[in-house]
C-alpha cells in the first residue's frame, strides 16, 4: 500500500498559501528565518568577543532569541503586515 504513504508526506507543507488578513494578498514573505537568527547571534557573539563585553553581548542575543520567538512569521509584500 505505497499510497498511504504519500497522503501522509503531503501533509507536511511548508508554505502555507494564507492570503494577507489585511489586504487579502497571497505575496505572502516568510520573515522567520533560523538561518538568518544564527548568523545574527554569531555576528553580535563575535562583536562582544571584539570589544570584551561578553555581557552585553549575551543581553543582546537573549533579547533576540525572546524577538525572534514572538516575532509574526509571516509578512504581506503587498502592505507589509505581519501575522501568524
Ligand atoms: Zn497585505
Amino acid at each position: 500500500m505505497p499510497d498511504d504513504d504519500e497522503v501522509i508526506d503531503a501533509e507536511i507543507v511548508d508554505n502555507p498559501p494564507k492570503p494577507c488578513p489585511k489586504c487579502g494578498s497571497h505575496n505572502i514573505d516568510i520573515v522567520k528565518k533560523p538561518a538568518v537568527l544564527l548568523v545574527m547571534v554569531v555576528a553580535v557573539y563575535g562583536a562582544a568577543l571584539a570589544v570584551e563585553q561578553l555581557a552585553a553581548g549575551a543581553l543582546i542575543i537573549a533579547l533576540m532569541l525572546v524577538g525572534y520567538y514572538v516575532m509574526p512569521p509571516f509578512q504581506c509584500r503587498d502592505c507589509g503586515f505581519r501575522f501568524d
